[in-house]
């Protein structure tokens, strides 16, 4: 199974993320073989809830929560709220919540945790920053956030976990991990994931950053790859049309 997330960001209010999944999804026909992720804005989240409702391969999810249940956080999104809005996948540890909004690592285990307590899906994202691979500190730095954001899991609840591999240097850049760097990543990440899951396990990890319709095809050729998460080729019918029908070689 090939995941094909699409992570808007700060785009797309409900009128235009509505059009754009109802346009996608007329193009791309339904597959047993790939599902398709939409992370929208939290408003615009009821919106895509409606639209992929009718369709197996397609789910929506919020970009990212918060852990406690309710109370005095404005701002915040708990999970409940989420699901009540129609997400059962949530993004969890993304670079920019990390580097931008300084989100620690062990907060992305509490984010971690409640979804999973909520029934949802997270997708936990990690990578590292340029001047950390440039130090060689690439497999140190994604452990290191894998072990945070999945401490406390027993071995199903990580089983259940996908994981994004997004080098920070790569999103929204323009600048891609080459596939053999990427399936490197990966095959280090399936490593620790193996130790730490149900015997027989294939834990899913997708990559991300700068995955356009030009290299989705080499990117997705690595059998390492799980499915890409995409931002800004995914804001766009045309564009992430064309990466979600991207053909794998057959295995
Ligand atoms: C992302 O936001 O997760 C991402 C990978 O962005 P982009 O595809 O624009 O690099």
């Amino acid at each position: 199974m090939t995941i094909f997330a699409a992570n808007w960001k700060m785009h797309h209010g409900p009128a235009t993320g509505r059009d754009l999944v109802r346009a996608v999804l007329a193009r791309v026909r339904p597959r047993e073989d790939r599902t398709l992720l939409f992370f929208p804005p939290a408003p615009t989240l009821p919106a895509v809830a409606a639209e992929v409702a009718g369709r197996r391969d397609a789910a929506a999810g919020t970009q990212n929560v918060y852990w406690e249940a309710k109370g005095a956080f404005t701002g915040e999104v708990s999970v409940g709220i989420a699901a009540e809005a129609g997400a059962t996948w949530v993004l969890i540890g993304h670079s920019e919540r990390r580097h931008k909004f300084g989100e620690a690592d062990e907060e992305t285990g509490k984010k971690v945790r409640a979804v999973l307590g909520a029934g949802l899906s997270p997708m936990l994202c990690v990578g590292e920053k340029l001047e950390e691979r440039k130090a060689g500190e690439t497999e140190a730095v994604v452990l290191r956030q894998l072990a945070a954001g999945l401490q406390g899991l027993d071995a199903a609840a990580i089983a259940r976990v996908v994981i994004a591999y997004e080098p920070v240097w790569a999103i929204g850049t323009g600048v891609n991990a080459t596939p053999q760097d990427a399936a490197a990543v990966h095959r280090c990440i399936r490593e620790w994931l193996r130790a730490r899951t149900p015997a027989g396990t294939r834990s899913r990890i997708l990559y991300g950053g700068s995955v356009s319709p030009s290299n989705a095809a080499a990117l997705l050729a690595e059998e390492e790859l799980d499915g890409v998460l995409v931002g800004g080729a995914s804001l766009e019918v045309e564009s992430w049309a064309a990466i979600c029908e991207t053909p794998r070689p057959a295995r």
